[in-house]
């Protein structure tokens, strides 16, 4: 019989075990260690899933492709950059996650958000396996024309990797509609197919979901909205922090002011804006999406009640809620002792792991309700496997019947994780939550499948 104290032994051992095989990756040993630090109890209760093999299996990324990418800048420069695809698990479905061109990205990064999407992709309890990939190209400042030879030369490597039924990449950090369009582009003129389902976040007139774009920041704080409800509260009347001003950020302010909360702040690597009367979401949109501009012009145009702070993050900001939207590891310990200070009663992580293991102990030391991203951002992967649903029956969903579907898979998620903790024994842990019910949907695939 396995008792509590072997599980526990064999999850140290393969935790050492993995640091050794992957050295210098330290975003892939987080990532894997927040998981089998709450899966204890599943592997006590379940034996089946203490079967040798299974956990080493699903650390273990069924294919890594690592190529180079070259392009040449408006002066006729040569660049190389890397470029990357991580297949992770594909037990559930083609695996599908987004690409990320920013500079820190390396094999390390794109394997734990490869990593976290495979449990976030269970959640959702649609059928997709979970990947990612990206470069360690820097979009800012480059052109359209760069971008694009750029997105063609990525996609001149990436064709022969992918498909509708083979592996579905998406947007993240870097990678939105403009950069979907040429990569789509180039896989068709290379195949010589019309293969909509190949990518998701494409145009809505060739393909792409209404709502998709909107889907990860209305998710999250539909999530928050649900972990509030759990306690008693609403949504509507709180403040609520929100960093970054990505895809993921915006969309986000414009769900908290349609259900009447008070989005104050927005971010991005230069600093931080609060506007005492709430982000005005159509600004926002103008500088960072059609501008392709810094945040701090949204105070310069805002007038009186706006400010931007240099250098300084938004979490010293008091309000109720913290949706942290820009990136890995933003949220550290001193930021969550501040909000805790400041009575912070719901955190919604809107991004990929931006809240850091020691802050995360924190809010759940505090009785902060925390969602973590492999649910809480789980929308917008959602919203891409209904496009993807779409394209395969050659019709398209007006956004009501999109929008609705979205609330829907996003109470099932909040409501799977919370009941999965309670049956675990860790009630109100979400992270524990999510980590058991992700891990029991995957776990029973890899198991029906056989040792592959
Ligand atoms: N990059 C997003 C995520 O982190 C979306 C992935 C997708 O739509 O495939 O979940």
């Amino acid at each position: 019989m396995t008792t509590r104290d072997d599980t526990k032994t064999r999850l140290d051992a393969l935790r050492v075990e993995i640091e050794r095989r992957n050295p210098a990756q330290p975003e892939f040993h987080q990532a894997v260690h927040e998981v089998l630090d709450t899966l204890a109890p599943v592997l006590a209760a379940r034996p089946e899933y203490a079967e040798p093999g299974l956990i080493e299996r699903l650390c273990e990324p069924e294919r890594q492709v690592i190529f180079r990418v070259p392009w040449q800048d408006d002066q006729g420069r040569v660049h190389v950059n890397r470029g990357f695809r991580v297949e992770f698990n594909s037990a559930l479905g083609p695996y599908k996650g987004g690409l990320r061109f920013h500079p820190s990205v390396n094999l390390g990064i794109i394997k734990f958000l490869g990593f976290e999407q495979i449990f976030k992709n269970a959640l959702t309890g649609l059928g997709i396996g979970g990947g990612k990939g990206g470069s360690d190209f820097d979009p800012h400042g480059r052109s359209d024309a760069e971008i694009m030879r750029f997105c063609q030369s990525f996609m001149t490597e990436l064709y022969r990797h992918i498909g509708e039924h083979t592996d579905v990449p998406a947007g993240d950090i870097g990678v939105g509609g403009r950069e979907i369009g040429y990569l789509f582009g180039q896989y068709r003129r290379i195949t010589n197919r019309w293969e909509a389902g190949v990518l998701t976040g494409k145009g809505a007139g060739w393909g792409g979901s209404a709502i998709r774009p909107e889907a990860t920041g209305y998710g999250s704080v539909l999530f928050a909205a649900a972990m509030l409800r759990e306690r008693g509260e609403d949504l509507e009347g709180q403040t609520a922090v929100v960093s970054g001003s990505g895809n993921v950020a915006i969309y986000t302010v414009e769900k908290l002011l349609a259900l009447g909360a008070n989005p104050l702040t927005c971010s991005d690597s230069s600093g931080y804006v609060v506007d005492d009367k709430g982000i005005d979401v159509e600004l926002l949109k103008q500088i960072k999406e059609v501008e392709r501009g810094r945040i701090s012009e949204y105070a310069e145009r805002r007038g009186a009640s706006a400010r931007f702070v240099p250098g300084g993050r938004v979490w010293e900001v008091p309000a109720d809620v913290a949706l942290p939207s820009a990136t890995q590891n933003e949220l550290d310990e001193n930021d969550a002792a501040a909000l805790v200070r400041n009575g912070v009663k719901a955190v919604a992580e809107g991004a990929n792991m931006p809240t850091t293991p020691e802050a995360v102990h924190l809010f759940q030391r505090a009785g902060v309700a925390f969602g973590p991203g492999k649910a809480a951002n789980a929308g917008g992967v959602a919203v891409s496997a209904l496009e993807m649903a779409q394209n395969h029956a050659r019709t398209a969903w007006s956004p009501t019947k999109v929008e609705e579907e979205l609330a829907h898979i996003m109470s099932a998620i909040h409501t799977t994780c919370h009941e999965t903790a309670e049956r675990y024994g860790a009630p109100g842990d979400y992270v524990t939550g999510a980590n058991i019910a992700g891990f029991e949907r995957v776990a029973d695939a890899m198991l029906a499948q056989g040792v592959i």
